[in-house]
This record gives structure tokens, C-alpha cells and sequence, in this order.
């Protein structure tokens, strides 16, 4: 067996083989554990947890010997490191959080780790998950494993979870957690040749972790098939009473819901996502995924959602609005950083100064504004006016149609810095993520193509809220018709 071979397993191959005893979590967690110790060109990780995973795949190996492991046990998986882990260090990727250690475990780990799962390492990301490229972080950029044909110059894997997308991608893990504001799951996994998924608001628990946007912020799971994502969500789903928008309803067996022909099922094509400048391969790969699905037995018309240009303006104010209002707590006083001054406010200036990145003080700047007497109606009332719009959207085209496929990012991996000095334009990389977010209807990213350079495109299907099972069903058929299996060469191990 070859070094990343196990670590390279589905999560539904690596249970099988793991259940007939053919190979042990040791193994498997000592593979991913090899490959991560190689990947650090890519700054994947923030942490790396080999005693913890080594120790996590010991316990998981005693209880499958016994024969009585969860849905997850033995899989190594690679955790966002926006979610708080009990006496392992948190910091969003911010100076703000240094010297954090959450005294308690998020609702979404805690179940992943109930059901077995092993913990490689805490993922790099954007700064509070604000951004597309996972390039505002306080331990430096992530890079994307994928590489343009015929040039050498490092990728942005998206963001904000591309430290988990980078760490799926280049089998590092077998799996990861993400969180998705606007974008940040779907968008990663389509840059990276993954699967993304963002469940509908409320399936997964927001509690303990760390909040950016509450009403926006939606945990999900990233794997390399559509199965793995569908076991994953499995695992991090229900109801959770310490989060007070967490929705008490059962949760499917979303991986019994793929296999199956679609018909009966009738999937929109919103003409506003038709966006200029897009490139001619993101166009002609949405239309061939929907002759993927037609030839699955789907009916697929045309639809409109007549607020979608709204939705980035709309979400530049509540996410923002929201983002002021958490990251007040952020003061020094109590944990994480503080920079010592004579007199208090003074203190928190500092502190804030020095523990927040650029794009951090932007949306506090923004949010602040927006929220302020005098402009509150203006902006932050009418946003959320506009919200109710775009939901509205949504609910009238679920009524014509069952599913909703689109492109999941108007471009491929962009190179690192591209976009850094231009905030617009790196925020119109989340032009067709932003209306599930503000509509909180699951979506999910499959990867079915390359661009023009040999980079990986992700299609995206969205459907009705807590209707994840069409949604996966969907996805498994492009995921067959597109059979994607390209995999990005391995520069970092010294591969060419
Ligand atoms: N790119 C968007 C932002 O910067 C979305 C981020 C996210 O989904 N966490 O806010």
C-alpha cells in the first residue's frame, strides 16, 4: 500500500472496509496524519491534532473490535476551525482569539465525534469566515492543491472553508466541516474539484460556533462524493435546544435518498443567473448538466427569480449588521487577546486594532454604519425587506419546480492575490451562494467539470427547504453523469 492510499478512501469505502475489519482507524488515521505532515504547502491547517486523532482512532478501533461503531467510526475528518473544540485552541483564524481554548464542544462536532469521527487537525479559513479566497487569515493564505495547465502560480482553494476544501481535495482528510454565511461550502468545493453541501436553516446547530452573521450562518459538510457528504450531513443533523433557531424535525437517511432516476421531478433554470462576463466553459457545463437531468427522466424549464441581483447588496448589509454585533464581545477582557493600557477604552481600541484583520474592521465599519440612527431604515430595515423578496422567489418557484440547478461560482480557482485589493470584485464570488443563504434553502456544489485551464467546476443544486433528500437525489445523478475523477497533481508532496 502506497503512502495516501487509505487517506484517499471515500468516506463509504473506508466504513466498509473499517466494519469487515480489513483495515483499522489506526491505519487510516495514521495515513491521513502522513499526508497532512506532507501537505504543509498548503496551509490547510491551523492546528494539527495527531495525539488527539491517534488517541480519537484508538477508542474507535476498541468499539468496532466490540462491534458497536457509529456512522462514523474511524474516519479521519478535518474540522473548520470556526467551530469551538473542547481543550483544543480556537481561532478563526484571528489574532483576536489567540490564546483561546473553548471550554466546551460545538453541537455539530460533538455529534460527529459521538458517531465515531476522528479529528486530524482545525482548518485554516478566512478571518471570521469573511471572504471568498481564504486569504484573510492571521496564519496566511490557503492554497489550492489544483493548478492551472501549464502554470505553476498558486491558486486561491475560495473561502471561507478553504482550508477544509484544500485538506478534502488533496486527501488530507476524508472528510471535513465547513460553514457556508454566503457561500463559504459550495463555492470552496466548487474551486477545489469537492462536494460541498448547505443544509437548510436550522438542520445543523449553530451552537459553539463562532458566529459571524447568526441569522446567515449555516454548518455543513465537505466530502469527494456525493454519498460521503450525504453520511456527513447524516451525523451533524438535529435537533439541538442550546440553539434557539435550530429546527425540530427528523433527519432522513439522506445517503438511502440518492440512488434512483428523477422521474416525476421538474428542475428549474433561473435565467438570472446568466451573469456577464461569465466564461464559456461554466456556461456550456450548466447546460450540459441540464441534459444530464433531463436524460435522468427530469423536466427542466425555465424559471425566474426576479430578485436575485438584490441578493449581494442585501447580504452586504445583514451580514455585516449581523458581523458588528457578534464581534462586540471581542474586548480583551475576558479571553483571547488583549493589548494592556492604562485606561479601559483605550484598551479595547487596541485590542481591536490589533486583533482584527482588515476585512474584519471593514464589515464592523459597515455594520456599525448600517445599523446606526438615521441610516437603520435606509439600509438594514430595507435589506431585510429585500430579504423577504428573495425568499419569496424561492417559495414561488418551488412551487412550479422541485429542485434548482445553477452554476455554483461564476469562475474557477483565481490566482492568490488576485482579487485582494478589490473587495466588489471578490465579493461577486458568492452571486449565486448569497440567495440560499438568504433564503436558507439547501444547496449543494458537485464538481462536473474543468474549465478552459484544466481548473474544476462545480454545478449547483438547490432545493425546497428540509428537502435535502431531492437535493442529494439530484446531485448523485450529475455526480454519475459528469463522472468527474480528475485529481490535482501532487506538487506538494514533490510530485509534478
Ligand atoms: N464570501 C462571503 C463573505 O465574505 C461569504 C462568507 C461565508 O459564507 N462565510 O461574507
Amino acid at each position: 500500500m502506497s503512502a495516501g492510499e487509505l487517506a484517499g478512501l471515500g468516506i463509504a469505502e473506508a466504513r466498509r472496509r473499517l466494519a469487515a475489519r480489513e483495515i483499522s482507524s489506526a491505519e487510516l488515521t495514521a495515513d491521513c496524519l502522513a499526508a497532512v505532515e506532507a501537505a504543509d504547502a498548503l496551509n490547510a491547517f491551523i492546528l494539527k491534532t495527531p495525539e488527539t486523532a491517534t488517541e480519537m482512532a484508538a477508542a474507535a478501533d476498541a468499539r468496532l473490535a466490540r462491534g458497536d461503531g457509529g456512522l462514523l467510526e474511524g474516519i479521519p475528518l478535518a474540522i473548520k476551525d470556526l467551530f469551538c473544540t473542547n481543550g483544543i485552541a480556537t481561532t478563526t483564524a484571528s489574532r483576536i482569539l489567540d490564546g483561546f481554548t473553548p471550554p466546551y464542544e460545538s453541537t455539530v462536532t460533538e455529534k460527529l465525534f459521538a458517531e465515531g469521527a476522528v479529528m486530524v487537525g482545525k482548518t485554516n479559513m478566512d478571518e471570521f469566515a469573511m471572504g471568498s479566497s481564504s486569504e484573510t487569515s492571521a496564519w496566511g493564505p490557503v492554497i489550492n492543491p489544483w493548478r492551472a495547465t501549464g502554470d505553476n502560480s498558486q491558486r486561491s482553494p475560495g473561502g471561507s472553508s478553504g482550508g477544509s476544501a484544500s485538506a478534502v481535495a488533496a486527501g488530507l482528510a476524508l472528510g471535513a466541516t465547513g460553514t457556508d454565511t454566503g457561500g463559504s461550502i459550495r463555492q470552496p468545493a466548487s474551486l477545489t474539484g469537492i462536494v460541498g453541501c448547505k443544509p437548510t436553516y436550522g438542520r445543523c446547530s449553530r451552537w459553539g460556533v463562532v458566529a459571524f452573521s447568526s441569522s446567515l450562518d449555516h454548518p455543513g459538510p465537505m466530502a469527494r462524493s456525493v454519498e460521503d457528504t450525504a453520511l456527513l450531513l447524516q451525523a451533524m443533523s438535529g435537533h439541538d435546544p442550546k440553539d434557539s433557531t435550530s429546527a425540530d424535525v427528523p433527519v432522513p437517511d439522506f445517503a438511502a435518498a440518492i440512488p434512483g432516476d428523477l422521474k416525476g421531478l421538474k428542475i428549474g433554470i433561473p435565467r438570472e443567473y446568466r451573469v456577464d462576463g461569465m466564461p464559456d466553459a461554466v456556461e456550456t457545463l450548466w447546460s450540459t448538466g441540464a441534459d444530464w437531468l433531463r436524460a435522468a427522466g427530469a423536466e427542466v424549464v425555465d424559471i425566474s427569480l426576479p430578485h436575485t441581483k438584490y441578493a449581494l447588496p442585501t447580504y452586504y448589509i445583514v451580514a455585516p449588521a449581523e458581523a458588528s454585533s457578534n464581534l462586540a464581545r471581542y474586548d480583551g477582557v475576558r479571553y483571547g487577546l488583549r493589548v494592556a493600557q492604562a485606561d479601559v477604552n483605550d484598551m479595547y481600541a487596541a485590542t481591536r486594532r490589533a486583533g482584527f484583520g482588515a476585512e474584519v474592521r471593514r464589515r464592523v465599519l459597515i455594520g456599525t454604519y448600517v445599523l446606526s440612527a438615521g441610516y437603520y431604515d435606509a439600509y438594514y430595515l430595507k435589506a431585510q425587506q429585500v430579504r423577504r423578496l428573495i425568499l419569496r422567489d424561492f417559495e414561488e418557484a418551488f412551487e412550479r419546480v422541485d429542485a434548482i440547478l445553477t452554476p455554483t461560482a461564476p469562475e474557477a480557482a483565481f490566482a492568490i492575490g488576485a482579487k485582494s485589493d478589490d473587495p466588489i470584485a471578490m465579493y461577486l464570488n458568492d452571486v449565486f451562494t448569497v440567495p440560499g443563504d438568504l433564503s436558507g434553502v439547501p444547496g449543494i456544489s458537485v464538481p462536473a467539470g474543468l474549465s478552459a485551464e484544466g481548473l474544476p467546476l462545480g454545478l449547483q443544486v438547490m432545493a425546497r427547504a428540509f428537502d435535502e433528500e431531492t437535493m442529494f437525489r439530484v446531485a448523485g445523478r450529475i455526480e454519475d453523469a459528469a463522472g468527474f475523477d480528475a485529481k490535482p497533481a501532487a506538487w506538494w508532496r514533490g510530485e509534478s
